[in-house]
């Protein structure tokens, strides 16, 4: 394709707001375009390398046995109150009305929709197992929608959905979508990590986020140094380090009970250990929280933070905000000095990292007082202990021992048990073999393709621009015509420009009139996989070759074009489309 006529609106400047390197840099090199807060256009560039990753899940779906359908985005209200997710699904999920005054949402997800298909169409064991999927627009009010393509309002998502008569063959249809995403995002060329992630309310047993790896990520993956364990940090767990040195400390000071100290103003556990000289680890944080309404007070060590996930899960609630002041007065106690030993009438429950601390410090529920020389199994007996806390650096594989480590990722992915969920909700059951009519057993399978397309970019680029994998890039060769004027370059250009479309590779031919200097800085920020330069020695037939990636840079005989591009992307990057 000519470049003279194809929108491609590169920018030097972009706004300040953007900060991940992929949103800057779709910007700049003219994919993506803004049109409201989190929702944007695709332009002929990004809509290439998106269409590239659709092509790319739909092989590899279609080769697991899934079958591609679309679904609408408009869903009529009933079914997502059928399902009980017009209450629970919250802000995120936008509503709108029609002129009767008709509710409907727009799709944050297809569970819904595609269970009443099933429902409907499927009676019989005989029809089953059946995965479904589809790749279509999905809508969701973020909070924050940010970092360009990676946060969106209005994003791509390719769902799928299996449906089984077993949980066996649950099992082996989710195997069988875990294995098409390694698939997927091996052939975008992401580097990735499956993790072990929360199932929340939903409550299916098994589930794994694809979490492609960068600094940008808001998700934090903790993974063993030794075997392979890896979990998303909501759902990590790890084995404390031995106890800490100071309670080890054969001569900690003995006092037969806590002493109170004044400590004006020491609200944080920062001001606190500084004032009184006492590490951040002999601190006990002691969080009031309202669960579902009831409030209760829990223990974590000062150097760690509270899990919401796992508490929620510990405590069984679904909400977990913290308790106001003025519910903490009611408690008898103070924000800020806030402690459990005294609090009446209010369930305490303390996190494993505090078992068996000694000469502790904790909140007096007194204003600017605390208590120091607190030995937990002497003045708490009673306590119970339970895992909610964020996984911290130095903590161990609880497999096998080894330390733990920790990274950024961007969840791209997500596989789910969902189990009888929604066909119990929704009605969508099947008759066995003795006509004896059970639910069907479900699986939801999710990736981000809009965000796949930022998260790609996040992990290949440089200061110069985007170093697209061949795999993904708008188009694999860009052809750069230096002076459009001279009459030799340019029929050398259509010569090579013709050889290359007809051997199947997709050609951006530079043919603008512009300074050579604009040309290789475009070429650079667009950042195909390959640069073919016809210049000064057009007349000699010879031409200069640039790798992206690499930086190499050679001169070449227009005649072995052909033989060195097949070499150069022998490893895949080769396509028909333009
Ligand atoms: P997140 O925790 O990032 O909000 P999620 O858990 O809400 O993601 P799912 O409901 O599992 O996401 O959706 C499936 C996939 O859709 C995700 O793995 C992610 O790749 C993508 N996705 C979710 N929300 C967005 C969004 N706002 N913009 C772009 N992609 C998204
Ligand atoms: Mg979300």
């Amino acid at each position: 394709m000519r470049q003279q006529r194809l929108l491609i609106p590169t920018l030097r400047d972009v706004p300040g707001d953007a900060e991940a390197a992929s949103h800057r840099l779709m910007l700049r090199a003219g994919l993506i375009r803004q049109l409201s807060s989190g929702i944007y256009s695709y332009l002929p560039l990004g809509l290439k390398a998106l269409q590239h990753i659709q092509t790319i899940i739909r092989e590899e779906m279609d080769a697991a046995g899934a079958q591609e359908m679309l679904m609408p985005a408009l869903h009529p209200s009933e079914l997502w109150k059928a399902s009980g997710r017009w209450d629970v699904y919250g802000p995120e999920l936008m509503r709108l009305e029609d002129r009767n005054g008709r509710e409907f949402a727009l799709g944050a997800t297809h569970e819904e929709v595609v269970t009443t298909i099933v429902k409907d169409e499927i009676h019989s064991y005989k029809k089953l197992p059946v995965t479904l999927y589809q790749i279509q627009t999905k809508y969701r009010d973020e909070r924050r929608p940010r970092f360009g393509l990676l946060r969106g309002r209005e994003f791509l998502m390719k769902d799928a959905y299996s449906f089984d008569r077993t949980g066996s063959g649950l099992d082996d249809s989710y195997k069988s979508m875990y294995n098409a995403y390694v698939n997927i995002f091996t052939r975008c060329g992401l580097q990735f990590r499956a993790v072990e992630a929360d199932s929340g309310a939903i409550g299916g047993t098994d589930t794994h986020e694809f979490m492609a790896l960068a600094d940008v990520g808001e998700d934090t993956i903790v993974h063993c140094t030794s075997c392979q364990y890896a979990a998303n940090i909501e759902k990590a767990v790890g084995t404390l380090p031995e106890q800490s040195e100071h309670n080890q400390k054969e001569n900690v000071l003995q006092h037969s009970q806590p002493v109170k100290v004044h400590t004006p103003q020491m609200t944080s556990i920062k001001q606190l250990s500084q004032f009184l000289q006492v590490p951040p680890h002999q601190i006990i944080k002691s969080i009031a929280i309202e669960a579902d309404g009831t409030p209760i007070v829990v223990l974590l060590r000062g150097d760690y933070e509270l899990n919401e996930i796992k508490l929620k899960q510990a405590i069984g609630a679904n909400d977990v905000p913290m308790l106001s002041e003025a519910d903490i007065l009611k408690l008898g106690s103070i924000a800020g000095f806030i402690g459990p030993i005294g609090l009446k009438n209010v369930r305490i429950i303390a996190d494993s990292s505090v078992k068996g601390m000694r000469d502790a410090v904790v909140g007096a529920n007194e204003l600017d007082y605390h208590l120091q020389h607190v030995e937990l199994e002497r003045d708490l007996p009673m306590m119970t202990y339970h895992d909610v806390r964020n996984v911290a650096q130095g903590e161990c594989c609880s497999n096998c021992g080894h330390e733990l480590s920790f990274a950024k990722g961007i969840e791209v992915g997500h596989v789910f048990k969902l189990g009888t969920k929604y066909s119990s909700s929704l009605g969508a059951s099947f008759n066995d073999e003795n006509g004896v009519s059970e639910p069907i057993i479900m699986g939801c399978y999710g990736i981000g393709v809009s965000r796949v397309l930022a998260a790609i970019i996040e992990q290949n680029y440089d200061e110069r621009g985007i170093i697209w994998p061949a795999s993904i890039t708008p188009f694999t060769v860009h052809l750069l015509t230096v002076h459009v004027q001279d009459e030799t370059q340019m029929k050398l250009s259509e010569e090579i420009y013709t050889t290359l479309k007809q051997a199947g590779y997709s050609v951006l031919w530079d043919d603008r009139e512009e300074r050579p200097g604009v040309k290789f800085n475009d070429a650079d920020l667009l950042g195909f996989p390959l640069r073919i330069t016809v210049g000064k020695k057009a007349s000699k037939r010879i031409i200069e070759c640039k790798e992206r990636r690499s930086g190499s840079q050679y001169e070449l005989s227009a005649k072995q074009i052909l033989t060195h591009c097949h070499s150069f992307f022998q490893t895949g990057g080769r396509s028909s489309h333009e």
